[in-house]
């Protein structure tokens, strides 16, 4: 099992080491947002290293989770936890698609 926090140091390390931004975080999110659109359009056109790029993804969502100071692996599965608790209703669409509905509780509003 990969241990994500311990990955997370070594990404900010990296980061560091060859000076790469750690600051501004803002342009961190520009440049997540970036890679998820470059495997975007690798599986659109049926390209390969859509994994490659999905990887660069997380790369920055774990150094940003380390420059923010939070544990993004503790983060992930209280996540997915919560979102298995989690109800919906189900209807359908006029045109007949299903169409699903989070049902908000005090514990999850
Ligand atoms: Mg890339």
């Amino acid at each position: 099992m990969v241990n994500l926090k311990k990955l997370q140091k070594e990404i900010l390390k990296n980061k560091l080491a060859k000076g790469f931004n750690t600051t501004d975080i803002a342009m961190e999110f520009c440049f997540t947002h970036e890679e998820l659109s470059e495997a975007f359009h690798k599986f659109n056109r049926g390209e390969k290293g859509v994994g490659e790029e999905l990887a660069d993804v997380a790369i920055y969502l774990l150094g940003m989770s380390e420059i923010l100071g939070f544990n993004l692996e503790k983060e992930l599965i209280a996540k997915v936890e919560k979102n298995k608790k989690r109800k919906f209703k189900k209807e359908k669409s006029s045109d007949g698609k299903n169409i699903y509905t989070r049902i908000r509780t005090d514990e999850d509003p």
